[in-house]
């Protein structure tokens, strides 16, 4: 029997997810398919109970269903329940069970690709919608010094501030052009996009979320936005003289996360990056 698996969302006609899950079943010679399942909201309870037929493997979900989703399913991981988002479906004797990965594969693409140690290190974190909350809630598995919270909407940004005080040792919020935000910049080690400006074809086409000179020379600039994969952000880090990290990793790893939990194997993550590049 060939087990299926997908990815919900609406509109999906951006996702490169099919591309490297199916590349990772392809080669390790699971006998799987990957597809994108485009869902209206109105459809999505429907369709994600059919993932309980006995030849559905499990499911990622993305943009507008991540928070939506969870009445659809059985149970919610933990780490899944704090952030408030589900991103993967994982099948536990015929139960639907919600968890997070963005948090891990936003973590992991520090570690990993950047070489990056977060022990100790001064963080500028841009945005405070859902991929915010994954990050944030990554960040503070790790032992940093602190944490700004910059949003165009400071009421949000206070908000997660708030929700994270007793996790991290020091955070704080502060809107997009305040001073504050360009004295945080230039203390930070690392300073992370996670809105959505300059993502192709979004809001902000085109544009940074920061301007040039607040970027100090020796910090690493992350910017999840994965495509383009050289985003005018990441760009201006460039031309400031820091390191950068883009957003792909963190698409690759947290698809790979999901792909373990699903088969119980070691994902190969060089033929998922490699599937991914290929069809960006
Ligand atoms: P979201 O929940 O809708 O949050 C959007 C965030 O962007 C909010 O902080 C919002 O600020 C800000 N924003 C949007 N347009 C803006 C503008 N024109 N000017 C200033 N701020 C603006 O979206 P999300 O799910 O967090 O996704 C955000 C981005 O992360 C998307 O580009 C997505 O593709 C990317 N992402 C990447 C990965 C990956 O694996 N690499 C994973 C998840 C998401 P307000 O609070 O003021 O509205």
């Amino acid at each position: 029997m060939t087990l299926q698996a997908g990815i919900f969302g609406y509109p999906l006609g951006h996702s490169i997810s099919p591309a490297f899950q199916q590349a990772a079943f392809d080669h390790l010679g699971i006998d799987a398919t990957y597809k994108a399942w485009e869902t209206s909201p109105a459809k999505l309870g429907d369709a994600v109970s059919l993932l309980k037929s006995d030849d559905y493997l499990g499911a990622n979900v993305t943009v507008p269903h991540k928070q939506a989703v969870r009445q659809s399913l059985d149970a919610i991981d933990p780490l899944a329940e704090s952030i408030g988002a589900v991103n993967t479906i994982v099948k536990e004797n015929g139960r639907l069970i919600g968890h997070n990965t963005d948090a891990y594969g936003f973590i992991q693409s520090l570690k990993r690709e950047a070489d990056f140690q977060l022990s100790g290190k001064r963080v500028v974190l841009i945005g405070a919608g859902g991929a915010a909350r994954a990050a944030v809630y990554g960040l503070a598995q790790e032992d940093i010094a602190s944490l700004v919270i910059a949003n165009r909407t400071l009421e949000n940004a206070s908000a997660l501030a708030s929700e994270m005080s007793d996790e991290l040792a020091e955070v704080h919020a502060t809107s997009l052009h305040a001073q504050a935000l360009a004295t945080s910049c230039s203390e930070a080690d690392l300073i992370v996009n996670t809105t959505s400006i300059g993502m192709l074809h979004g809001p902000a086409d085109g544009q940074s979320p920061i301007a040039e000179g607040l970027i100090p020379s020796d910090c690493l600039v992350y910017d999840i936005v994965y495509n383009p994969e050289n985003t005018p952000l990441l760009e201006a880090a460039r031309r400031a003289g820091a390191q950068t990290l883009g957003g792909l990793p963190m698409l690759v790893h947290q698809g790979a996360a999901a792909f373990e939990l699903w088969t119980g194997q070691t994902a190969p993550v060089e033929i998922m990056f490699a599937a991914a590049r290929n069809a960006l």
